[in-house]
């Protein structure tokens, strides 16, 4: 076999790998009803977005913040987590990423226009110019970001598939919550709960002693950037879900963090391989070849997660080197 012949588009340690995920499949596998071209074919292409990646504050704007640092720094902030989980997310399954590392509490980039909580107790009371340069400047090129995005994708004949990743707090007003994973989507969206019952399916399989809760701990169809696009754009066309990863494991940090987020894109490979070749969402992925196959994910007894990279050298679809003579 040449080594052109090994190679796989969606295989991540392949080398010349494309900028962004596409998976052509079989109109059979359209689960939410989207017609197929006149090839048969449906293209999805998936999106990573990171609204509450971090907690900066630019220049201009920290004098309205010296009375709120200690808000700045804990989970009102920014959600701790979530942009490495993005970048993962990104890289391995050769995604486009939007991302942000600006406080929300400058903007939430992830509230509509209009929304009580657009700006926060920092930023509501500002003057109207300051507050609407801060949209200018912050909030409507990261919007306009992601459409375009979503927009050239379903022009290309494709259906978006549109992760955005974010973190909650383990403890929220003296309440814990009881998840490690939530999956946020619209339950009137087809395509959305599918996806969602395999993502759900993938994670036990990978990681049997992973709590993983839907539409927990918020109701997915609330205000954000998901709901955004639900409300212009088809099931059909968009698929839009928000990933929400309990700051407990970030806050163990080092191999155990490690180890969820490499459950979190193995999982979320498998169900997206799955949705494509129209298998049922409780097959035993665990069983199955893997989707990457330079992830290799174990659970260990007591909940410790296990997750390696291969060698780059062991992909089965990296051309075979050249021989120096
Ligand atoms: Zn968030």
């Amino acid at each position: 076999m040449k080594a052109r012949d090994t190679y796989s588009a969606d295989c991540p340690t392949c080398a010349g790998s494309p900028t962004r995920y596409e998976r052509i499949v079989s109109g059979t596998a359209a689960m939410d009803g989207r017609a197929t071209d006149s090839g048969g074919l449906v293209t999805d292409c998936l999106l990573i977005t990171c609204e509450h990646g971090g907690k900066r504050i630019p220049a201009p704007y920290r004098y309205l913040f010296h009375a709120h640092q200690a808000l700045l720094d804990s989970h009102c902030g920014y959600d701790p987590g979530a942009l490495i989980m993005a970048r993962e997310l990104a890289t391995l399954l050769v995604a486009p990423l939007v991302a942000s590392t600006v406080s929300r509490l400058l903007i939430d980039l992830n509230r509509s226009v209009g929304h009580p909580r657009l700006y926060s107790d920092a930023t509501r009371k500002a003057p109207a110019e300051v507050r609407q340069r801060i949209l200018e400047h912050f909030y409507q090129p990261y919007r306009r970001k992601a459409e375009r995005l979503v927009r050239q994708a379903i022009s290309d004949g494709g259906r978006v598939i549109h992760i955005s990743s974010h973190s909650f707090t383990p403890e929220l007003d003296g309440k814990v919550r009881d998840a490690d994973i939530g999956l946020l989507y619209d339950p009137a969206r087809p395509g959305e709960a599918d996806l969602c019952e395999r993502w759900k399916a993938s994670f036990k399989a990978c990681a049997p002693d992973l709590r993983v809760r839907r539409n927990y701990p918020y109701a997915g169809k609330g205000d954000g950037l998901t709901a955004y696009f639900r409300l212009r754009l088809p099931p059909s066309a968009y698929v839009g879900i928000e990933l929400e990863a309990n700051q407990k494991h970030v806050l163990r940090a080092g191999r155990h963090w490690t180890g969820v987020r490499n459950v979190i894109v193995e999982s979320l490979g498998s169900a997206l391989a799955s949705r494509c070749a129209g298998t049922s969402p409780n097959a035993d992925t665990a069983q199955g070849p893997r989707w990457w196959p330079n992830i290799h994910v174990t659970s260990a007894p007591g909940g410790k997660i296990q997750a390696k990279y291969r060698n780059q050298e062991s992909c089965p679809h990296r051309p075979p080197r050249q021989r120096r003579t």
